[in-house]
C-alpha cells in the first residue's frame, strides 16, 4: 500500500512505550517490592495502572486526526498499531502477575507455581472495532486513554481469577476481595466486600469510567480457612491434572 503509515507509526509508539517505562518511578518500585518478596496484587494493579496510562499517553500523543488518512482510523490501521501494542501491556502486566503470585504461594507453602491469565482478545477486537467504525476519529479518540488503562486492570483480575480457580480446584478456600479506591461512587460502595470465590457477583471484576477500586487475592487466607475444614487435599494433584489437560491440548493439535 502506498503511503502506509502504519510501520513508522507503530516504531515510533513502541520506542515512546520503552522509554517511559523504562524510566517509570512506579515501575521501579514495583519490580524492587518484589525483589524483596512484598509485592501482592494492589502492586500488580499499580503495575498495570502504570503501563495503562504510559500506553494510553503515547497512543493519544502519535496518533492524531492529521496523522490518519481521511481523518479516521481505517480498521487495518486500528488493528495493526492496538493488537501488538495491547497484547505487550497483556504480556506484562500478565508476566508480572505470575511472579507475584509465585511468590505469595511460596509464602502459603503452596508448591504450586503462579498461573498465567488468557488474553482476552474480544476486550482487544471491541476497541479496535469502536475506533473503526467511526468516521471521525475527534469523536472517538476517548477510546484511546480510559479504556486502556481498564483493560490493563482487567488483566490483574484475570490473572487473579486464573489462580483462584487453580487453588479452588485443588481443594482450598479462596477469599477475593474487592476494595475501594478513590472517589468510589454508590455502586462500587455496594461491590466492595470479602467474597468466597465463585460466590462473587459477577461485578466484582467490572469496572466503570476512571473507576480504581481494586480486586486482591491471597492466597495464605485461603489456606489458613483450609485448615478449619481440614479440606485440604494435594495440591500437586491439581497441577498433575492441569498439566495433563495442556498435554491433551497439545496431543490434539
Ligand atoms: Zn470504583
Amino acid at each position: 500500500m502506498d503511503n502506509d503509515i502504519v510501520p513508522a507509526l507503530l516504531e515510533q509508539i513502541q520506542k515512546e512505550f520503552e522509554e517511559q517505562t523504562l524510566n517509570s518511578k512506579k515501575l521501579k518500585s514495583v519490580f524492587s517490592l518484589l525483589k524483596n518478596k512484598k509485592a501482592t496484587y494492589l502492586d500488580v494493579n499499580d503495575f498495570a495502572i502504570e503501563v495503562g496510562e504510559i500506553l494510553a499517553d503515547v497512543l493519544g500523543r502519535n496518533i492524531t486526526v492529521d496523522v490518519l488518512p481521511d481523518g479516521k482510523m481505517y480498521f487495518n490501521i486500528a488493528e495493526r498499531i492496538l493488537n501488538p501494542t495491547m497484547q505487550n501491556n497483556f504480556n506484562l502486566i500478565s508476566d508480572f502477575a505470575v511472579d507475584v503470585q509465585s511468590q505469595l504461594n511460596q509464602e502459603a507453602n503452596l508448591k504450586l507455581k503462579g498461573q498465567k491469565a488468557e488474553l482476552n482478545q474480544d476486550k482487544i477486537d471491541g476497541i479496535i472495532n469502536r475506533v473503526s467504525n467511526e468516521s471521525d476519529f475527534e469523536t472517538i479518540k476517548w477510546i484511546l486513554d480510559d479504556p486502556i488503562i481498564n483493560f490493563s486492570q482487567s488483566v490483574v483480575d484475570d490473572s487473579i481469577k486464573a489462580n483462584a480457580d487453580f487453588h479452588y480446584n485443588a481443594g482450598l478456600k479462596p477469599n477475593i476481595i474487592r476494595r475501594l479506591g478513590g472517589d468510589a461512587c454508590g455502586w462500587c460502595k455496594n461491590l466492595a466486600g470479602t467474597y468466597p470465590y465463585h460466590s462473587e457477583p459477577k461485578e466484582v471484576y467490572q469496572r466503570h469510567e476512571r473507576c480504581r477500586c481494586t480486586v486482591d487475592y491471597r492466597p495464605s487466607d485461603a489456606r489458613r480457612q483450609n485448615v478449619w475444614t481440614k479440606a485440604w487435599r494435594d495440591p500437586l494433584k491439581a497441577e498433575k491434572i492441569a498439566n495433563r489437560k495442556t498435554l491433551n491440548l497439545k496431543n490434539k493439535e
